[in-house]
C-alpha cells in the first residue's frame, strides 16, 4: 500500500478555514479513555470528543456494530427506510416521553428541525402570529443560522444579520422574565436542562417546572435541547428525567453516537403529524451506519451499571477536584451533574480557562472549557477510577503553571 501523506499540525494553518484554533498536536490513536499523538505522547481524555466519545475511543461495543454494519449497507437515502433505523427508533421511544423521532447528523440540526416544527405547531394552530420563540441569554443550541440566532450569545450570531426574527432571549433561571415574554404568540420555549457550552449552569428544577405550566397555558412546545446532557451524561438516560418535568420535544446528539455523526429530534404523536410529508427533511439523517453505532452505544448506555457508574465516578471526581482545590485555592464553585463538570476559576484567575486547557495538554490530559471562566470536563461514561487518578495528577501539575 502507498504510504499515506505526511501531514503536520502546521498543515491546519495552510489549509483549513480557520473557524478552529486547534491545540499543536494530532492525536492519532485512542483506546478507553486515553490517545496518542503523532509523537506517540500519551494524553488522558477528560474532554471526550466534547461530551461525545461517551465509550471512549475504540470501543469493542461500537467498533463491532460499525463494522458490522459496514459489510452490508451503507446508505439507500429517504426514498427506503432501514433496519437500523427503526431498531433506534424503537428504543429511543420506548424508554423516553418520546412517541416519535426524526433523525439527522448533528446537535444544530436536531434543534433546527425542533424549532420549525414548532413554527409549523404553530401555524398550523390558526392562532394569528402564534411564531415567538423564547430562549435563554447564554444559551447554545448550535452554528445554524437559525440555532445560533436561538443561542443566547450574540457573539456567535451578530455578525451573520440579518438573523431570522421573532426570539425574544430573557435571563435563564429567571422565571418571572420567563413569564413577561410567553404568550398567546409563543410557539416555543427552547431551553438546556444544563447550560454546556454557557458556563456548565444546571436549571432549577423549579425553573423548568415553571416554563413547563407556562407552555401549557398559552399552547407552546417545550423544547428540551438535551445534545450535551442526553445519552447517560447526567447519570440518568436524558437530563429531564432527573427534573420530573417532561418535554414536548427533545433534542439528542454528541454522545448518541458515541463519535459516529448523529442525531435526533424526539417528540409525541401530539406534534409528529405536524411535520408531514415533504415538509422538512435530510439526506444523511438515519444513515444505516450512523444507526447502527447509535444502537449500540444506546442499548450499552441504558442500563443500571452504566448509569450508576456515572454517578458514582461523578462523586469520584468531585471529591478529588475538590482535594486538588483545598490544596491551590483555584476554582470558586465546581458543579455539574454526572460526567459533565465544570470548575468555575477564582476572580483572581478570570479568563485563564483556556490557558489551563493548553497547560493540561503540556502535561498529558485533554481538557475543555465552556467560556473564559471555566473549566471543563465531559470524559468517557466508563472512564475506569485509575485514569481519573492520572488525569487529576497530570491536572494538577498543569494548575501549578497558573500558580507561577
Ligand atoms: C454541542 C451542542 C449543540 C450543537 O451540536 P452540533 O452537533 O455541534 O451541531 C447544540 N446544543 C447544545 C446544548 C450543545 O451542547
Amino acid at each position: 500500500m502507498e504510504q499515506p501523506i505526511s501531514v503536520t499540525r502546521s498543515n491546519f494553518n495552510d489549509w483549513m478555514v480557520p473557524v478552529f484554533a486547534p491545540a499543536n498536536f494530532i492525536p492519532v490513536r485512542g483506546e478507553g479513555s486515553r490517545i496518542w499523538d503523532q509523537e506517540n505522547k500519551e494524553y488522558i481524555d477528560f474532554a471526550g470528543g466534547i461530551a461525545v466519545n461517551a465509550l471512549g475511543h475504540a470501543h469493542p461495543v461500537a467498533v463491532n456494530a460499525l463494522t458490522e454494519q459496514a459489510t452490508k449497507i451503507w446508505h439507500v437515502g429517504n426514498g427506503y427506510t432501514n433496519e437500523p433505523v427503526l431498531r433506534l427508533a424503537k428504543q429511543l421511544t420506548e424508554n423516553t416521553f418520546a412517541d416519535k423521532v426524526f433523525f439527522c447528523n448533528s446537535g444544530a440540526e436536531a434543534n433546527e428541525a425542533a424549532l420549525k416544527l414548532a413554527r409549523k405547531v404553530g401555524l398550523d394552530s390558526g392562532v394569528a402570529g402564534k411564531s415567538g420563540i423564547v430562549a435563554f441569554n447564554n444559551a447554545f443550541h448550535g452554528r445554524t443560522l437559525f440555532t445560533v440566532s436561538a443561542g443566547g450569545q450574540p457573539k456567535y450570531s451578530q455578525d451573520f444579520a440579518p438573523l431570522p426574527n421573532g426570539i425574544n432571549h430573557v435571563a435563564f433561571n429567571d422565571l418571572e422574565a420567563a413569564k413577561a415574554v410567553i404568550n398567546e404568540q409563543t410557539c416555543a420555549v427552547i431551553v438546556e436542562p444544563i447550560q454546556g457550552e454557557g458556563g456548565v449552569i444546571p436549571a432549577d428544577i423549579e425553573f423548568l417546572k415553571g416554563l413547563r405550566a407556562l407552555c401549557d397555558e398559552f399552547g407552546a412546545l417545550l423544547i428540551f435541547d438535551e445534545v450535551q446532557t442526553g445519552v447517560g451524561r447526567t447519570g440518568a438516560l436524558y437530563a429531564y428525567m432527573n427534573s420530573g418535568v417532561i418535554p414536548d420535544v427533545l433534542t439528542t446528539a454528541k454522545a448518541l453516537g458515541g463519535g459516529f455523526p448523529v442525531g435526533a429530534m424526539l417528540t409525541t404523536d401530539k406534534f409528529a403529524p405536524h411535520f408531514s410529508v415533504g415538509t422538512h427533511g435530510t439526506t444523511y439523517g438515519g444513515n444505516p451506519l450512523a444507526s447502527a453505532v447509535a444502537g449500540a452505544v444506546f442499548e450499552f448506555i441504558n442500563t443500571p451499571e452504566v448509569l450508576e457508574g456515572v454517578k458514582h465516578r461523578h462523586q469520584y471526581f468531585l471529591d478529588a477536584l475538590n482535594k486538588l482545590n483545598a490544596e491551590h485555592q483555584i476554582f470558586e464553585e465546581i458543579r455539574g451533574q454526572g460526567l459533565l463538570i465544570g470548575c468555575e476559576l477564582k476572580a483572581e484567575y478570570a479568563g485563564k480557562a483556556k490557558d489551563i486547557t493548553t497547560w493540561a495538554g503540556e502535561e498529558g490530559l485533554l481538557a475543555l472549557i465552556a467560556g473564559p471562566n471555566v473549566v471543563r470536563f465531559t470524559p468517557s461514561l466508563i472512564i475506569p477510577e485509575q485514569d481519573i487518578d492520572e488525569g487529576i495528577a497530570r491536572l494538577k501539575r498543569a494548575l501549578a503553571k497558573l500558580a507561577k
